[in-house]
């Protein structure tokens, strides 16, 4: 990669719903390495998620359009959730080489989802495409990417820079559990999006 060239963040996610972990994850990532913006991206469907009754598209790109909201730095892509199929990291990767010619590019992802990154497939074309930042998360021990990282050639480990970002013990599992539960969620993700989720009746089952 160039010295010199400009750099944005791509930050992926389920964003069901988006939360304070994220967007405290993203600020940090984009101070600590001079991104112009960072881009946040709804999954589509993605190829690694287990879980069954995800929210539809359409709410989560609302809800992450209204956490981004005050932040002239962050903005929202559709482009997972308008492409049919599958959504696989390095089809999107590739899209935003296209349209950002010339830019470094820094996908931003929780210690978790590295450490689940750096077991797919495709990782050494993925690493060829962009660096990845890894964040700190409580409960993810980043040191465990270790092992992972030998397997890897020496060009690929230099790709991934890890980030210390304060820690926020948010999920959006806990969050959906709670209002499940009639429990608070306040302060733990923006009030735009507690009202959005309570308005149109998410998580409720
Ligand atoms: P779920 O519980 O449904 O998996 P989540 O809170 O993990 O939701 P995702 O949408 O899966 O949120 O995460 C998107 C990205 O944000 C992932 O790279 C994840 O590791 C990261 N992330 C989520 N929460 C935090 C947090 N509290 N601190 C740091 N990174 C986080
Ligand atoms: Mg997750």
């Amino acid at each position: 990669m160039q010295r010199n060239n400009k750099r944005i963040g791509l930050m992926g996610g389920t964003f069901d719903p988006v939360h304070y972990g994220h967007l405290v994850t993203a600020e940090e990532a984009r101070c600590q390495f001079g991104m112009e913006k960072v881009i946040f991206i709804p999954a589509g469907k993605p190829p690694h998620k287990t879980r069954k009754n995800i929210s539809q598209p359409r709410h989560r790109l609302e809800m992450t359009w209204r956490a981004v909201g005050s932040n002239p730095d962050f903005t929202v892509s559709d482009q997972e959730i308008k492409r049919e199929g599958l959504s696989y990291t390095v089809d999107t990767i590739q899209a935003f080489r296209e349209q950002y010619e010339g830019w470094d590019i820094y996908f931003i992802t929780g210690a978790d989802a590295v450490l689940e990154i750096l077991t797919w497939k495709k990782v050494e074309e993925l690493l060829r495409k962009c660096c990845f930042v890894a964040a700190s998360r409580p409960g993810f021990r980043l040191e465990s990417m270790g092992e992972e990282l030998t397997r890897l050639p020496a060009e690929c480990t230099g790709r991934i820079k890890t980030l210390e970002v304060p820690a926020l013990a948010i999920s959006s599992t806990n969050i959906r559990q709670r209002v499940r539960d009639g429990r608070p969620i306040r302060y733990l993700l923006p009030e735009a999006v507690k009202d959005y989720i309570y308005r149109h009746g998410l998580y409720t089952d």
